[in-house]
């Protein structure tokens, strides 16, 4: 039989992970915003390929939570401040043994589908895939890698599962012993990059070239990594800094996504990335001002956008 899908948060990455799944399972996205869907049903999922062709793909898609059937296994794609309200929804049409799995950026989001949820049901991944949204029921696929999810021995048949679904769709899946290596040096990425580029509303590469700017980068890298080194987490790389002014250079030109979210006036996912390096060094007894300083900021930014002038 073939495994039953839920996703919840069909934009860009849910659309795309969850297009693809439709062809080897049955898959159901679940997203309030109503055109979007409208159009996913009427016209099939646009996705504009990493070949820059387009392809079709018939989907079933819903903005109504009770109209998903039950599911072994729920994706939650919404971004961090929607994961509580995604995961009360999926409460109510996972199996009591099906499984939830997030491969969204930062780190809290298994934490809060835990609460809801039951960490037993709750599995964590990372994923080197990225999409963007082109408008309704169109998406393009704009970059590919390995996806890694977190292997958990008493699941493992489950896991194997999910992985031989993910693979049969085309992506390339490894299920990792050692998650929190990838998901913490991912992070370190977003945390020297995203909330920089919101505050200063500039293009990534602009962080390597404003000499203050990449100040405030260098000290926020080095209090995350000072908490990744108390925790014990090893990085999948050996020059942090390095690393991030790397990736900044590679992207010189593109809009990260908290720049993106300040400049439409939503909520961006601060809370889940520079915050977490504040609530972590919290608790390890790790100083992180800088990184304080920015949540702080960017939690002003967000208080501004009913009032701010242009
Ligand atoms: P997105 O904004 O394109 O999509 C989020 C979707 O969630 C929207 O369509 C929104 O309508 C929907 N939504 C909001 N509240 C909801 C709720 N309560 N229930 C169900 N749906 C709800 O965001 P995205 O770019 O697809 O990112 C999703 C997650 O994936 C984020 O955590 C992001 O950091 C991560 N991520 C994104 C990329 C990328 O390239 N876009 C790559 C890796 C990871």
């Amino acid at each position: 039989m073939a495994m039953r899908i839920a996703v919840v948060g069909a934009g860009a990455m849910g659309s795309l992970f969850g297009g693809k799944l439709s062809a080897g399972a049955e898959v159901t996205l679940l997203d309030p915003w109503a055109e979007h869907v409208a159009a996913m049903q009427r016209d099939g999922l646009r996705i504009t390929e990493l070949d820059g062709g387009e392809t079709i793909t018939p989907v079933t898609a819903t903005v109504d939570s009770s109209a998903v059937p039950g599911v072994d296994l729920v994706i939650i794609f919404v971004k961090a401040h929607a994961t509580r309200q995604a995961s009360q929804w999926a409460s109510d049409f996972l199996a009591s043994d099906g499984l939830a799995l997030t491969l969204q950026n930062g780190v809290g989001n298994a934490e809060t589908m835990a609460e809801v949820l039951g960490a037993e049901r709750v599995v964590a991944g990372v994923t080197s895939h990225g999409a963007t949204l082109l408008g309704p029921g169109r998406v393009r696929h704009a970059g590919k890698g390995p996806t890694h999810i977190a292997a958990r021995p008493e699941i493992a048949e489950k896991l194997a599962d999910v992985a031989a679904v993910f693979e049969r769709a085309g992506f390339e899946v490894y299920l990792s012993d050692d998650l929190d290596s990838l998901v913490w040096g991912k992070l370190i990425i977003n945390v020297g990059i995203n909330a920089l580029t919101g505050i200063l509303r500039v293009p990534n590469g602009q962080l390597v070239e404003i000499p203050a700017a990449s100040e405030l980068m260098a000290q926020a890298v080095a209090e995350a990594v000072a908490v990744c080194q108390a925790k014990g987490v090893a990085l999948p790389y050996d020059d942090p800094l390095g690393r991030v002014q790397e990736v900044a250079r590679a992207t010189a030109t593109n809009r990260a996504s908290m720049l993106q979210d300040v400049l439409r006036g939503v909520p961006t996912e601060i809370g889940v990335i520079n915050e977490a390096i504040v609530r972590e060094g919290k608790r390890l007894g790790v100083f992180t001002p800088v990184n304080g300083f920015i949540v702080t900021t960017i939690r002003a930014i967000e208080g501004s956008y009913a009032v701010r002038v242009s």
